[in-house]
């Protein structure tokens, strides 16, 4: 096997999604490399859809390497209010970026409402080359509800408010291991691994 063809670009500057990611790849021997080693800048993601804004993701990875790429993009929806924040879920109360201020927005915005209940959605998109015609595909939802009162510490984003359907428990009160079996990321990592195999 030619020494790149074992190699990716996660198109991410998240060391811990590249820790997690390259843990599960290292299993089909595969190496996955930070974006930022190459001087990627970060892609926009202007789409309404994860899956277009994963795809442009890896896309503008793959063309500025020359490697095969893999973007994710992912968020929580909310099903009383039309599946929001979805895509825009890191940004939701605007710039900068902020957590507190996303959560606060969000409760705010549920105040009124009876059905409490939301997922998280995570696509992943893998391209062997900028114009692959055939990106590999895998997702991941997982099914909760929203609380107005914040429990855990773990997590980050909305985990603290997000209740896990069938356990009495937050996602920030679950520890890295026992999300990632469970969480929309980890669904979608290991079926994208199990079609890339
Ligand atoms: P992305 O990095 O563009 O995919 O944005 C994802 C955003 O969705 C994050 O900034 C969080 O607000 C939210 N999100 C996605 N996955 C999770 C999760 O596992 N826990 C908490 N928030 C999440």
């Amino acid at each position: 096997m030619h020494a790149a063809q074992n190699k990716l670009v996660l198109a991410s500057n998240n060391p811990g999604k590249l820790k997690e990611f390259g843990a599960l790849f290292a299993t089909i021997g595969m190496e996955v490399l930070s974006q930022a080693e190459f001087a990627v800048p970060e892609a926009d993601e202007p789409h309404l859809t994860f899956v277009e804004n994963a795809l442009e993701k890896a896309r503008h990875a793959a063309r500025l390497t020359g490697l095969p790429a893999l973007a994710d993009d992912s968020g929580v929806c909310v099903n009383a209010l039309g599946g929001r924040p979805g895509v825009q879920s890191a940004r939701y109360a605007g710039e900068p970026k902020s957590d507190a201020r996303n959560c606060d927005k969000l409760i705010a915005d549920l105040a009124d409402q009876a059905d409490r209940s939301a997922y998280y959605y995570c696509v992943l998109v893998y391209v062997r080359h900028a114009d692959d015609p055939q990106p590999v595909i895998a997702d991941g939802r997982w099914d909760g509800v929203i609380v107005s009162d914040p429990r855990g510490a773990g997590g980050f984003g909305y985990d603290p408010y997000f209740m896990v359907d069938g356990l009495q428990r937050t996602a920030a009160e679950l520890s890295a291991a026992e999300k990632n079996a469970l969480s929309h990321r980890g669904q979608a990592l290991r079926a994208l691994i199990e079609k890339l195999r």
